[in-house]
């Protein structure tokens, strides 16, 4: 464990400072361990290190070596400030929230709630790339978990980080967060697919290990000498979703093993795909165009499957090296990002509005002076949306400017009638009062209370004004 694996030959980024973070962060959790025995560092270093190797800047690389520390230590948030500036302290504070969401976490939150709170807490997309290399060595090491903490933290990275990551365009993160979590939250599911499909695997790769130098020959006959070729193996649990799409039917699979081609420009990708597609005939509507018309979260990339050689069927996936950077890791590409990928698409696309928010971003990166750039960085997709927690640690997803009246009425419309005030945060507040993100809500009920004209005001939910309007016609 030195400071050396974490910054490599990276001369962009501060070697000092990283260092400097690093022997605070041991320093402060000095005789801490993990359930796996090992010093608690080695959680720190590894979390920093994936960090580092998907390029990100200096400050995140710093917080993610102290990511633990505002919770786990005696260290205050005006330490961290005054020893390494007020981003780093920004991004640990982020990743603590979310910690403490987490923890507060309960089984009648819904993991698509979870997953917005989280998004909204975030506020920077650092802090949900730090709090995804936690995650992703956390998972590395459930093993050391008691089995009920194992099966929530599974299920949770199912649900919340691999859609997260998949979002972000993140695919090898988003397929090891999946592998990992696969037996721990589907255990029987699990055994299934592994003693259903060893024996697909272990051909589908002496296949393609005997094919692929003979594809390499052709390529070469056909003039295309700067390329590079993979096979690469379905991740399980992809494979276990495609499966039961297809009630199992593990023949209709074609892409089991696939190869990708990697090639310096974009007319060479679709020359390699015509010289593909004379020697091997494509199966009908299996060719993708993700170049001209990318997928949402911005993949690019050719995939067409053909028979092969002997007649089998595989599955070819063609890009340049700047499209394959962005599908293994996605949105952290740029933070290297150069200026050869201006030939670009000529689609335009229908896009999530965030996922357009991405591209102005990428467009950003290339103009910007980079500081300014991850000051942008802000995450405000769901700037107008506020999540409140029942006492029990149930989450409502409500609007901003909500109060405690709509509060109620997102529990129970009986409830809401009855609205006499309410404590948030311990305090009493009245049921006008402008709830906050991260509050905690109890409503206080009364018998005698019921919903009078001025509640229409206070009221910002439709589901609250709708139900305080039929009760005053009712009279
Ligand atoms: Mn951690």
């Amino acid at each position: 464990m030195s400071v050396k694996e974490i910054t490599k030959d990276r001369k962009e980024i501060g070697a000092d400072i990283i260092e400097k973070a690093f022997n605070f962060a041991s320093l402060a959790h000095e005789g801490q361990k993990r359930l796996s025995g090992e010093d608690y560092m080695i959680h720190l270093f590894e979390v920093a290190r994936s960090l580092s190797d998907l390029n990100m800047d200096t400050d995140t690389i710093v917080a993610g070596l102290l990511h633990d520390t505002l919770e786990d230590t005696k260290v205050t948030e005006a330490e961290i400030e005054k020893e390494f500036g007020k981003n780093v302290l920004f991004l640990v504070q982020g990743a603590t929230k979310i910690q403490s969401i987490e923890n507060k976490e309960s089984k009648a939150t819904s993991h698509k709630t979870l997953m917005k709170l989280f998004l909204a807490t975030a506020e920077d997309i650092r802090v949900i790339l730090i709090k995804l290399a936690d995650r992703l060595h956390n998972l590395r090491t459930i093993r050391y978990l008691p089995p009920n903490k194992q099966k929530r933290m599974a299920l949770e990275s199912i649900k919340i980080y691999g859609p997260i990551a998949e979002r972000l365009n993140m695919g090898d993160i988003k397929g090891e967060i999946e592998d990992l979590s696969f037996p721990y939250a589907f255990p029987g599911e699990y055994k299934d697919i592994i003693n259903k499909t060893r024996q697909y695997f272990d051909e589908s790769k002496t296949y393609a290990a005997q094919i692929k130098p003979k594809v390499e020959e052709y390529l070469r006959e056909n003039y295309i000498n700067d390329f590079k070729i993979d096979s690469r193996v379905k991740h399980y649990f992809s494979l276990y979703k495609k499966l039961s799409k297809l009630k199992n039917n593990l023949d209709a699979i074609h892409d089991l093993v696939a190869f990708r081609i990697i090639l310096p420009d974009i007319s060479q990708c679709y020359a390699v795909l015509g010289i593909l597609h004379k020697k091997y005939l494509p199966l009908p509507k299996m060719i993708k165009d993700y170049i001209a018309l990318p997928k949402p979260n911005g993949y690019q990339s050719l995939h067409t499957t053909v028979f092969c050689e002997d007649g089998r069927i595989v599955e070819f996936q063609i890009r340049t090296k700047d499209m394959h950077e962005h599908a293994e890791n996605g949105i952290a590409a740029h933070w290297h990002y150069s200026e050869s990928d201006k030939k670009g698409t000529h689609a335009e696309m229908k896009e999530l509005e965030w996922v357009s928010k991405i591209k102005q971003w990428r467009q950003a990166s290339q103009e910007e002076d980079p500081k300014d750039f991850f000051d942008s960085l802000k995450l405000d997709l769901f700037k107008e949306r506020i999540f409140v927690f029942t006492p029990d640690g149930d989450v409502k997803d409500l609007p901003l400017g909500a109060t405690p009246i709509d509060f109620a009425y997102s529990i129970h419309s009986e409830i809401g009638d009855r609205c006499y005030g309410a404590k948030v945060n311990g305090k009493l507040v009245s049921i006008g009062h402008q709830l906050k993100n991260g509050d905690v809500c109890q409503i206080i009920t009364s018998k005698k209370q019921k919903p009078s004209l001025d509640w229409i005001k206070i009221a910002k939910t439709s589901e609250a004004r709708s139900r305080i309007k039929s009760i005053l016609k009712k009279g």
